[in-house]
């Protein structure tokens, strides 16, 4: 078997299109969406759902559909969706993270829908991102008591067997676009959120399930946004759910607990498996945007890189500029190799968890080595180098931050499981 390192066409012809989208679009109104934090870029939005309709791309999760006869007689080409993914957020983020997690199209909601639900479902819940509106979704797994120690969520599922409606209580905090799902704007269509809660608090982690809940749910109101350190343009939501009902069928997998498993929450943790990686590429897009600024300002004073060089030989700024690229290449290379797993349905815990720790560490490091090698060009608001460091953080903050994820890679090393290494 070989491996090819050239972008496959799809994705190298998918990148121009994007880098113009990042360009144009993005970073013209960057430091208008930093400086005023939820204002929505409408425009933005609609073009890339018009684009995204018009490609076939619906929900984040890319998903496995027949369209031609396939010919037995050539050799198959592993599908490529997760891989094409990764380099379009990259890309958007490049442009802008914040506004990259505005695009519409389902986010981590449609994500947990591809992750834990039935064929019947998804074909039910995300048809919606491909119809006329763009239309949002979002997850809600974080509690006030319930962050990175999933055991802990008290919102809780009740089956009200009179009606066969699930009757939702609880408090869920930092729902990354949880306000765009839930609030009704004429200009979008019906979103919802997938609320994780557990139908049996006595069976721990087996108990847990999401919930589809539609926006317009009586019961469910969208209480706080948050202000943020970065990724000010995306909104970060705190949803209450009262006696919020929900019909049978919005339950993603079993209705009934087997103790002795940890089905349900297997199916959260594969949401994850799923997004870690493209999280992961978001953080490099930041990165780049960052280590392109050094780059371009170094050429701009007549300073060159002299690759090639024995390092002893070099000047301290070419040290730091290669070691960027270095951490920078090597960390995506761990993205390509957990999304390119992914495509082929090979179980990823392990690779995606890697990557994510890995990108969490270089994304900070290098925005904030590229602040400090740029001095007072960096600290400035005139450049949006201080917006990147900034914004870079989150990748190693949400899906599971750099500690969690290190627990998650030593377990699947070791194989411990959570009871044994915590
Ligand atoms: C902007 C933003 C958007 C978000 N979007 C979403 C979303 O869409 N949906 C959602 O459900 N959540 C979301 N989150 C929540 C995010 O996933 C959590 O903040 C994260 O999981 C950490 O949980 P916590 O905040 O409760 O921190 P804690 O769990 O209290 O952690 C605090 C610190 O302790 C460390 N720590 C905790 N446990 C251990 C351990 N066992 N070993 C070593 N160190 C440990 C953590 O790494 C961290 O450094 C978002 C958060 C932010 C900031």
């Amino acid at each position: 078997m070989s491996i090819e390192f050239e972008i496959p066409k799809p994705i190298a012809q998918q990148q121009f299109v994007l880098k113009t989208v990042a360009e144009e679009m993005m970073r013209s109104v960057s430091r208008q969406l930093d400086e005023e934090e939820h204002l929505i870029p409408y425009s933005y939005i609609e073009f890339m759902h018009a684009a995204m309709r018009a490609t076939g791309a619906g929900s984040l999760a890319p998903r496995a559909k027949a369209t031609k006869e396939v010919d037995e007689s050539k050799p198959k080409r592993p599908p490529i969706g997760y891989q094409l993914l990764a380099h379009m957020l990259e890309m958007l983020s490049w442009g802008d993270v914040g506004m990259y997690l505005v695009t519409p199209g389902g986010g981590l909601g449609a994500a947990a829908v591809e992750a834990a639900a039935s064929p019947e479902q998804k074909q039910k819940f995300l048809a919606r991102f491909g119809e006329e509106k763009p239309t949002f979704a979002a997850m809600c797994m974080t509690e006030p008591g319930a962050g990175s120690d999933t055991s802990a969520i008290k919102t809780t599922a009740v089956l009200d067997e009179k009606t066969n409606e699930w009757v939702i209580n609880g408090e869920k905090i930092f729902v990354t676009a949880g306000h765009k799902s839930m609030i009704p704007d004429e200009k979008f269509g019906v979103g919802f959120i997938v609320v994780w809660a557990s139908i049996d608090p006595s069976a721990g982690r087996a108990g847990m399930r999401g919930f589809v809940v539609e926006a317009g749910t009586p019961g469910v109101s969208v209480t706080k946004l948050e202000h943020k350190l970065g990724i000010r343009a995306s909104d970060t939501a705190a949803i209450s759910l009262v006696d919020a009902r929900v019909p049978f069928e919005n339950v993603l997998g079993s209705p009934t607990v087997e103790k002795q498993t940890q089905k349900g929450f297997k199916k959260a943790m594969a949401t994850f498996d799923a997004t870690r990686p493209l999280v992961a590429a978001t953080g490099l897009g930041v990165a780049r945007a960052a280590l392109e600024f050094v780059q371009e300002k170094l050429t701009e004073s007549g300073i060159e890189i002299r690759y090639g060089l024995p390092r002893n030989k070099l000047t301290n700024i070419e040290r730091e500029v290669i070691d960027m690229e270095i951490m920078l290449r090597s960390a995506w290379l761990m993205v390509i190799k957990a999304v390119w797993m992914a495509d082929n349905g090979k179980p990823n815990a392990l690779e995606s968890s890697m990557s994510k720790v890995k990108a969490g560490d270089v994304s900070t490091k290098v925005t904030q080595k590229a602040v400090e090698l740029m001095g007072p060009l960096g600290y400035s608001r005139e450049f949006l180098l201080e917006k990147w460091f900034r914004d870079a953080k989150i990748t190693d903050i949400y899906e599971g931050t750099g500690q969690i994820n290190r627990l998650v890679v030593a377990r699947q090393i070791l194989g411990y499981g959570g009871k044994e290494l915590r």
